[in-house]
């Protein structure tokens, strides 16, 4: 198989400047405390173009004295909120939803500019994103309870549920709306207040979804929004308050286990979406261009940066050189750009960490026997491009077999059996999506059955969708949101024991 190499820039100026410059003025870039956006008492810090560095604006930087503010609205606002009436709730979430979905191109472009992603992935984030608040407005009037009668016959169990009070949020750059919208929907419809701690890479999109959510009509304190460059003060002053009733946290799985082992202290309830690795398995009877299809989408969505991404391709053999070549092609055809170009099909990475941790994890793969397909050198910066990246012959103690791979590179492993792609497959720590190619139901359902994780894609590249439980077994988290059960995150179930009547 002949090599194909991928030039990537150093740096690409941003085509849209103007346009940027009048979109950029009307995005609050305070802290949301109450109805008003203010200055921090840390100094504010920048927000850049992952395609050259440049400085798109400064915004303000939350302290401890800040979240101390927000609990102090919270707690009022809170009690109001659980109060108000489920059809209210859920009005505010809809007259959200369809004020996102009004506001689709400006809120696609600021994610684009903040994050570096294509516009066809911000376009299609914002209507993921706004459903979460459709979804959730439908879910506010079905909080249901029940009434059962004990086996003694001697007493009646009800079981109500109530809100579990205010909840703290910490979402990644990866997904700046649909992380939000995943969990501020869900806590608002349970009635709850939510304190939001947006990624520093992209607070502009968190800020720019809270407006839209006090047009909305959102009672004011419910949602507050304290984006920092410093977020381990603050996040250890939010779990050790008892006022706070609530983690949600959305990022990586060492990040996660440290912020559990802190909310031990108080026995704090959390709700973990941590780390993936997802495998991608192609048994010998999948129609291959729809495996390639569905490989484009679930390896290239986001630029690789998902935590839904497939990193691990476990081929078997009779389809394997066909899979490899065709996977080739379309990641050689990919064209390299600004964000907000409307023909850019791959973005920049988030920023030059990024960039050195793919490139690490590559070249480990390739000094232990993997074969570049395609793939090229990543670019030195300003700019935080990484070239799209086909390994091949990828050796089963190369660390992109055990590590997550947050950018553009498929690491494709040929094997024997079904049985194999499945060993392989279940070695690892994460256990958050996998996907599966065959033409038989049986075998797809079976092998669905086996791996070990908790959201699967059966000839289809795409898992996310906000009625459905996303969410992932063993390292990759607890809980899960979106679907019947999101809300259920924001709930506390009471039961009242009463005599028989
Ligand atoms: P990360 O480094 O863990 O950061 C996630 C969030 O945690 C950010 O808001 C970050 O703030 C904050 N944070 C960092 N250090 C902290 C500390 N000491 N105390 C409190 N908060 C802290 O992860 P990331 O690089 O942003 O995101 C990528 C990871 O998220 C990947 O592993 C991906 O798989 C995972 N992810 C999972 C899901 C899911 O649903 N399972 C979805 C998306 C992403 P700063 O921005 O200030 O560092």
């Amino acid at each position: 198989m002949t090599s194909q190499v991928m030039q990537v820039p150093d740096s690409v100026a941003n085509p849209n400047s103007d346009a940027t410059a009048k979109l950029l003025s009307k995005v609050p870039t305070g802290l949301l405390i109450g109805d008003k956006f203010v200055v921090g008492s840390n100094e504010p810090f920048n927000v850049t173009d992952p395609a050259n560095g440049e400085v798109l604006t400064k915004v303000a930087n939350a302290g401890v004295a800040d979240l101390q503010k927000a609990l102090d609205i919270a707690v009022v606002a809170q009690e109001k909120w659980a109060k108000t009436a489920p059809r209210v709730r859920g009005e505010v979430l809809r007259k959200t939803y369809e004020l996102m979905i009004a506001q689709a191109d400006d809120l696609a472009m600021l994610m684009s500019l903040e994050n570096g992603k294509t516009l066809v992935d911000a376009k299609a984030e914002v209507t993921y994103a706004a459903e979460f608040f459709r979804w959730f407005s439908e879910e506010a009037v079905r909080i249901d309870g029940s009434i059962r009668n004990a086996p003694s016959g001697a007493n009646r169990i009800l079981t109500y549920k109530q809100p579990i009070g205010i909840a703290f949020l910490i979402t990644p750059w990866n997904f700046p709306a649909a992380m939000y919208t995943r969990k501020v929907g869900a806590a608002l419809a349970a009635g709850c207040a939510a304190i939001l701690k947006p990624a520093s890479e992209t607070p502009l999109t968190a800020l720019a979804i809270s407006k839209i959510m006090l047009e909305a009509g959102a009672l004011p304190g419910t949602v507050s929004v304290l984006q920092t460059n410093q977020p381990g003060p603050l996040t250890d002053a939010a779990l050790s308050d008892e006022r706070v009733g609530k983690l949600s946290f959305t990022g990586s799985t060492g990040i996660g286990k440290m912020l559990l082992k802190k909310a031990a202290e108080r026995v704090l309830n959390c709700s973990m979406e941590l780390g993936g690795n997802a495998p991608f398995i192609v048994l010998d009877d999948a129609d291959i261009d729809a495996a390639i299809d569905g490989a484009m989408i679930a390896k290239m969505r986001n630029g690789g940066q998902a935590c839904t991404a497939a990193n691990r391709f476990f081929v078997q053999e009779k389809a394997h050189d066909e899979f490899v070549t065709k996977l080739a092609q379309r990641m050689g055809a990919l064209k390299v750009g600004h964000g907000t170009s409307t023909d850019t099909s791959l973005a920049p990475l988030v920023n030059r960490k990024a960039v050195g941790s793919v490139g690490e994890l590559v070249n480990d793969a390739i000094s232990k026997g993997a074969t570049q397909i395609v793939g090229g050198t990543p670019s030195p910066g300003p700019g935080c491009y990484f070239p799209a990246t086909v390994l091949g012959n990828v050796s089963a103690d190369a660390k992109i077999i055990s590590e997550e791979v947050f950018g553009p590179v498929a690491a494709v492993v040929k094997v024997k059996d079904e049985a194999e792609a499945l060993k392989i497959s279940n070695k690892s720590e994460y256990g958050l999506a996998g996907y599966i190619y065959t033409k038989d139901l049986a075998r797809g359902l079976r092998v669905s059955e086996a791996l070990q994780v908790g959201m699967i894609g059966l000839n289809r590249g795409l898992v996310s969708d906000p009625s459905a439980p996303f969410g992932g077994v063993k390292q990759s988290g607890l809980g899960r949101e979106g679907g019947y059960e999101g809300i259920d995150e924001y709930l506390e179930i009471k039961y009242v024991a009463t005599n028989d009547f």
